[in-house]
């Protein structure tokens, strides 16, 4: 009998491509032959990161169009239009392939904003399974959204006595709902918006659709429950064996990084007191306005505390501009490290670390939850509104800043933030239990008869049976 064999689609952006890989690797760590497919570009970006699994997992990249990567200036509409068509005929000819050589596609798992990927399956007749890389709580508002509470999300209003209540959820102010919701949208807000819409719709093709969530029982166990016709499935953390169940010591790097990171941080790193770092990271997407940017490098200086904050150089070197340049970039470079990218997990995990400034992107949140360190949630758009508010309002794992009107938060107030979790006192020592006990139970899921650890091994065990 032919082996289970997983194709993994991906959309080419690092918070996609992370989870995935790890999860591939899961398979194969399982006895499972996986082939992970992503578009051209990401793939030659991250070939170097990933010569340590490519002879383990077979690599199947897809054009989206723009092999030479995207610009800030492109069209939305029509990257999503090119993506679609290129990548679904990628994946049609490599299933035909994979089938002529004997190893038949069984399973095709896809992530966020490529719906159309089980529409492939469904023509080819493989089962198909969405693995959600956000929080089950974010999924949960976009089901509420296009099914009975519209017209209310659209009515939001900024007004603090404005909240909603969705089924099993925790009661949502405007700011804790994803931004793609909030009218007037721009384009971006718009595909971003229908392509999830595709997704439900999608899903709602089937009868008790499943869907695999980078998430674990304990952290969204109401969640997780809260829509009746899905079965949710968590199956996180995904993160590298090394960082969370130990299972693989040796497993200590995704093997997905898009970017070039530096080498001399954890030297660095070495030479702090143990949890005297200020870790500041907005991922891999985000560009801060210059004016914000002066603001956190005004409140790091204040703190005086050592300080690693990731600033990703610009792709195109010529649109490096010299007024780019942090007004103050002598003074920090004497209280901290700048880098381009590192090895977030590395630098979690690491024991100088106080704590993490993020942008609350859902896999740093992930991660973050995992090492048990807490966090000032900094959240700037898409799902990490909702992210900040479980941080601060559900689990109480950090505190979220409090912009001024036009968006931009003031250095006092990052200040605030930072002293108020490093400085020993006793909403410091409160958060950091908390950090503790969620660190704890993530492992837990993870553990031979933790909860992920068993949904994963039925999923795994499902697998077997489509052959
Ligand atoms: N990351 C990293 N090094 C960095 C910054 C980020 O390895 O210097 C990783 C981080 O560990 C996470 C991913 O990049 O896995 C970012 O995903 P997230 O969902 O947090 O944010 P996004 O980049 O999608 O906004």
């Amino acid at each position: 009998m032919a082996r289970p064999h997983v194709l993994l689609v991906s959309f080419p952006a690092q918070g996609h491509i992370n989870p995935l890989l790890t999860f591939a690797k899961t398979l194969v760590r399982n006895g499972i032959e996986v082939t992970f497919s992503t578009s051209l570009y990401a793939q030659q970006r991250m070939a170097k990161a990933a010569d340590g699994i490519s002879n383990s997992i077979t690599f199947e990249a897809f054009s989206d169009g723009y092999d030479d990567g995207c610009k800030s200036s492109d069209d939305h509409d029509q990257y999503m239009a090119e993506i679609r068509n290129r990548s679904s005929n990628t994946i049609r000819e490599a299933i035909l392939a994979s089938a002529e050589q004997g190893r038949p596609v069984t399973c095709l798992l896809y992530s966020l904003l490529l719906p159309w990927v089980a529409a492939v399956a469904r023509e080819m007749h493989i089962p198909s399974a969405l693995l959600w890389i956000q929080p089950t709580t974010v999924l949960d508002i976009y089901y509420y959204y296009f099914n009975g509470y519209g017209e209310e999300i659209k009515n939001s209003s900024d007004d603090p006595s404005w909240a909603i209540q969705l089924p099993r959820l925790p009661l949502l102010a405007k700011r804790d709902l994803p931004s793609f919701l909030h009218p007037p949208s721009s384009d971006h807000k718009l595909f971003a918006l229908s392509t999830c819409k595709e997704h439900l719709e999608t899903l709602g093709v089937e009868t008790k659709p499943k869907v695999l969530v980078n998430t674990f029982d304990a952290l969204e166990p109401d969640a997780l429950k809260a829509i009746e016709g899905y079965e949710l499935i968590g199956i996180g953390p995904l993160i590298p064996s090394a960082f969370l169940d130990g299972k693989d010591p040796s497993d200590k790097v995704i093997g997905g990084d898009l970017f070039h990171k530096s080498e001399d941080y954890v030297q660095w790193l070495n030479s702090k007191p143990e949890s005297s770092v200020v870790y500041v990271s907005f991922g891999s997407l985000l560009r801060l306005s210059k004016v914000q940017m002066e603001e956190i490098a005004k409140g790091l200086l204040q703190c005086k505390r050592p300080f690693l904050w990731v600033i990703r150089v610009k792709e195109n070197p010529e649109e490096e501009k010299d007024d780019d340049k942090l007004s103050c970039l002598e003074e920090l470079e004497k209280l901290g490290k700048i880098v381009p990218w590192c090895s977030q997990l590395e630098v979690l995990t690491h024991p100088s670390l106080g704590c993490f400034v993020t942008h609350c992107g859902w896999n740093s949140t992930l991660e973050c939850i995992a090492c048990g360190v807490p966090m000032v949630a900094f959240p700037q758009w898409a799902d990490q509104g909702t992210n900040a508010k479980l941080i601060q309002g559900v689990w109480e794992t950090g505190l979220r800043v409090n912009p001024r009107e036009d968006g931009t938060v003031e250095n006092e107030e990052i200040k605030r933030c930072i002293e108020t979790i490093m400085d020993d006192g006793e909403k410091s020592r409160e958060l950091r239990e908390n950090a503790r006990k969620w660190k704890n139970y993530a492992r837990e899921a993870m553990q031979e008869d933790g909860s992920s650890a068993k949904n994963l091994m039925a999923f795994v065990e499902e697998l077997g049976d489509y052959c």
